[in-house]
């Protein structure tokens, strides 16, 4: 079944708002696996939004608009919509009981969805549906995804299973060429790769009749790219982020952390904050940008910083188990680095990183050499750590466990 989405507004056009609409709507019908050829964006234009309109029916089953619902004299979705599909516009007894009640102040009694005006509106005829919803994303999402999602998979009449591999460590090309038997092969499921910030994710997904068809299509796949990929796959859930995965392992392995940051600012603590309930695991977070208070704080030696400078592997290894003592925890990651624009020098560049963790006194450093601006280079940073914290307790807890 084909879907086109049609965006309803001058306002888009002029580039004055981002069309999210669209993305949200594109990605929640790609979930659907509904096929998607074209994508629309019209002025308030009652001659342009017609053709537009009709164009969408002829070659699509579906179209979905946003924007234009509203009252004001531009609002011209339903009538184009209506005529394009020469039905008849009535009122509606209830709505207008609503928005009645509504202006006569009682909205949050009376409206059971109280995040708009604009009512959306389904139009089925000869084959084709017309689905009308409202522009504002906050009246948009709980209208699609209370109602037009359900009705969308009942028009699907089969149903998506999607699960998503997450994996650190490796680049999409990487990724892709340890893949390229599955990917070349693949019908159902398929399987699509998503770079993100030194992370990639890897969605497969299949099509069936039920749930449990679906998931048995997924499962051999999942299972045969844990198997190629190993350690470097930290979750299998979509919801799962990075910095939920490290506070879970810590949780499990009963190991407490904290970080000691100097190029990345806190940016890990940040992360690890991010999960709810991490003060069980996640205790403290250093931020030691200057020597000083690498000194004061972690305990960096003054011959250290001398002999090796401030971003070098031995700086991070005494960064890090100064920080495990300063703090008293089982694990302590440190970051330091050149995150530049300025600072770099040919023997130490910018995106020169250096980042080491301890696990109980076993200290594991890294050296990386990132691209691009300083945000880049430090939230790239911020990811590599969490990972390695990841990998250093995973490692310890294999070793301790033979
Ligand atoms: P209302 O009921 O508020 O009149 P409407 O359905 O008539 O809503 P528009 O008037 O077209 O919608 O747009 C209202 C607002 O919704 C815009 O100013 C913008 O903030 C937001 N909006 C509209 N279309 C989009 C879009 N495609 N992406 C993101 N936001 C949008």
């Amino acid at each position: 079944m084909v879907v086109e989405l049609i965006s309803v507004g001058t306002e888009i056009l002029m580039g004055n708002i981002l069309n999210s609409n669209t993305q949200y709507l594109a990605e929640k019908c790609a979930l659907l696996g509904l096929d998607q050829y074209y994508q629309v964006t019209v002025g308030d234009n009652y001659g342009r939004m017609m053709e537009s309109v009709k164009r969408a029916l002829h070659r699509s089953d579906i179209v979905i608009l946003t924007g234009g619902l509203g009252p004001t004299e531009d609002d011209l979705t339903k009538e184009v919509c209506a005529e394009a599909m020469e039905m008849e516009l009535v009122e509606d007894p209830h709505t207008r009981s609503q928005l009645e009640a509504f202006f006569a102040g009682n909205i949050y009694k009376e409206i059971p969805d109280p995040n708009g005006m604009a009512p959306g509106l389904i139009l089925e005829k000869n084959g084709k549906t017309a689905i009308l919803l409202p522009g504002p994303p906050n009246e948009l999402y709980p209208l699609f995804e209370g109602q037009v999602f359900p009705y969308l998979e009942r028009l699907q009449q089969s149903v998506l299973v999607s699960r998503m591999v997450k994996i650190c460590g490796y680049g999409e090309s990487q990724v892709e060429d340890k893949l390229l038997d599955l990917i070349d092969g693949q019908t159902n499921p398929t399987i699509a790769t998503y770079a993100k910030t030194a992370e990639v994710h890897i969605r497969i997904t299949a099509r069936a009749a039920d749930y449990e068809e679906g998931k048995a299509l997924v499962a051999p796949v999942i299972r045969e790219i844990k198997s190629r990929f190993g350690n470097a796959v930290y979750t299998t859930d979509e919801k799962t982020s990075l910095e939920m995965a490290v506070a879970a392992l810590l949780k499990e392995k009963q190991l407490t952390m904290a970080a000691a940051e100097s190029c990345t600012g806190g940016m890990v603590a940040a992360r690890m904050v991010n999960v709810s309930g991490v003060s069980d695991v996640f205790m403290q977070g250093m931020v030691t940008y200057s020597n000083e208070a690498k000194m004061r704080l972690l305990g960096v030696r003054e011959e250290t910083l001398a002999a090796y400078g401030a971003v070098s592997e031995e700086t991070a290894v005494q960064m890090a188990e100064g920080g495990a003592a300063a703090a008293g925890t089982d694990v302590c990651v440190s970051i330091t680095g050149i995150a530049g624009p300025e600072g770099g020098t040919p023997e130490k560049p910018v995106g020169l990183v250096y980042m080491a963790c301890c696990v109980k006194g076993k200290t594991v450093v890294k050296r990386y050499q990132f691209k691009g601006n300083r945000a880049k280079i430090r939230e790239q940073s911020t990811v590599k750590a969490l990972d390695l914290v990841r990998l250093c307790v995973l490692e310890y807890e294999n070793r301790s466990d033979s």
